[in-house]
């Protein structure tokens, strides 16, 4: 683990496996930390933070620390992208175009944020003092003890969501990867030591879902910052209640993508096919509750599924292949278990509907029709090449249907009328609307659930509000 600048063993001494996904293979171990590794190292973030020289460095510096981070990590493009491929089982050009480069890319955003984070004059008439005259203004300070617990999806893009606007505003943190995936957030530590970042600003434990538990109730936490699953969202709300840490949490989602006859089938059918199979549907945002209007709905799903029956299954170290394996032995069977349910419900499949082969935890690719609401399968987040197709008439609407879940992260409109697409976004209770595409995410615009999808916004300035507080000064003159 990373802690106060040194690399160092659980106190325990225990480590714990990491696993190649595509074989089930050991890759090798790593620290299991425990509750003496967590109060270690929220005490070095903690020092770091009230005592240190990194809150002394001019905005100007942390934006040239922030800006060598990205370079650094781009430095190791190479390494990054393999690393994340043995041990999440991504593909591994997929890692290098969009996880590694999107990682830097946000530590480079970021860096352009550190010289902006500015506060307002305020003109103030304090009413029971007549005559009187002040000069009021506001500063943005950080919040301090930043806790940061990240999935295993996107393992080193989800930690820059949170590492590069905490540092940007001056915060210290704690990174706990997901104990699936530990390996990237070793190599990030390594790229922040080496551009200078003073020791205890950044710290990385590794562990289980304790360790978590640990840092979200830990009194001298400021902030936790959390994605994953709604269910633990919630368990973390509850632990961080004891000191009213503030909290920021990206949590699940069933997205819908509304297909209108209107739309260009022809980029509609890939599109709305990748929307949920990009990162094998192991993806907060996939696009898993397709909504199609019904005068198209077989030519579409059919489309669909012969999309979905070309995807090569295979290991992601091998570029040519379009899926790659879940990420755990517990996951596939979590993933072919809401299959069968949806089979056993009445469901039909047009693609897939197994697993891949008998070793690595592979999927097909699986699209199921004569889906009803009631069914978990329409219901709930598989986290899997899976997604459901329904039809709706034009008449009736489909606003009921795409806002008919608990969640509301995501959601996709396809169609031609410019009209109909602002309609339809403007109705979707969903942090994010995507027109005519999917999962087209850019670092500057903010990122984050309605609904029981999350609290606070990732990305854009939503991240500089998540990592600052809000000073009023007010001077008698
Ligand atoms: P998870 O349990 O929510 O794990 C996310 C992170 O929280 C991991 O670092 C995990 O550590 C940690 N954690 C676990 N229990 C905790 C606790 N009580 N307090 C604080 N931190 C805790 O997600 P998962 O088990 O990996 O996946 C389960 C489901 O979550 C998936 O099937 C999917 O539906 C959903 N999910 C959503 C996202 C998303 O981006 N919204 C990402 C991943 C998963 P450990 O790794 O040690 O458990
Ligand atoms: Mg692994």
């Amino acid at each position: 683990m990373f802690i106060d600048g040194a690399w160092e063993e659980a106190a325990s001494g225990r480590v714990f496996e990491t696993v190649d996904p595509a074989t089930g293979k050991t890759l090798t171990t790593v620290p299991h930390a425990g509750t003496e590794d967590v109060d270690r190292a929220v005490a070095a973030a903690r020092r770091a933070f009230e005592d240190g020289p990194w809150r002394k460095l001019t905005p100007a510096q942390r934006q040239r620390v922030l800006w060598q981070i990205g370079e650094g990590i781009l430095a190791r493009a190479d390494q990054f992208a393999q690393l994340e491929s043995l041990d999440n089982g991504k593909s591994v050009t997929v890692a290098k175009a969009v996880d590694v480069v999107w990682a830097a890319e946000i530590f480079f955003y970021y860096a352009g944020w550190a010289t902006k984070i500015e506060g307002r004059t305020i003109p103030v008439s304090v009413p029971w003092a007549p005559g009187s005259r002040f000069h009021a203004y506001t500063t943005r300070e950080p919040i301090g003890v930043c806790a940061q617990i990240v999935p295993w999806n996107f393992p080193l893009v989800m930690a820059a969501f949170k590492v590069a606007p905490a540092l940007a505003c001056s915060n210290t943190m704690i990174l706990k990867p997901a104990e699936q995936t530990p390996l990237t957030a070793l190599l990030l530590a390594e790229v922040i030591a080496e551009v200078g970042v003073p020791d205890g600003v950044f710290n990385v434990v590794t562990g289980f879902g304790d360790a978590g538990a640990a840092l979200s109730s830990h009194d001298d936490v400021d902030k936790v910052a959390f994605t994953g699953s709604t269910e633990v969202g919630k368990k973390i709300v509850n632990a961080a209640s004891g000191n009213l840490k503030k909290v920021s949490l990206e949590l699940g989602g069933k997205s819908p993508q509304v297909i209108f006859s209107d739309a260009d089938l022809e980029a509609a059918i890939p599109g709305v096919a990748s929307g949920f199979l990009f990162n094998h549907g192991q993806a907060c945002t996939a696009g898993t509750r397709l909504l199609v209007e019904d005068n198209i709905f077989d030519e579409f799903t059919a489309g669909i599924a012969e999309f979905a029956k070309s995807q090569k299954i295979g290991s992601g170290l091998d570029p040519t292949n379009d899926i790659g394996p879940l990420i755990s032995q517990e996951q596939l069977g979590k993933v072919t278990g809401y299959i069968e349910a949806g089979l056993a419900d009445g469901a039909r499949a047009l693609s897939g509907g197994q697993r891949h082969g008998d070793t690595g935890f592979y999927v097909e690719p699986t699209l199921l029709v004569d889906v009803k609401s009631d069914f978990s399968v329409y219901q709930e987040e598989i986290f899997g090449p899976v997604a459901v197709a329904v039809r709706f008439n034009r008449d009736e609407g489909v606003l009921a249907a795409a806002n008919d879940t608990p969640y509301g992260l995501a959601a996709s409109v396809w169609t031609r009328d410019v009209s109909r697409a602002h309609e339809v976004a403007a109705q979707i209770k969903a942090g994010t609307v995507w027109v005519n595409c999917h999962n087209a995410f850019d670092t500057a615009l903010p990122f984050g659930g309605y609904k029981q999808s999350g609290w606070g916004r990732e990305l854009g300035e939503g991240a500089i509000a998540e990592y600052t507080q809000t000073k009023s000064v007010s001077i008698a003159l």
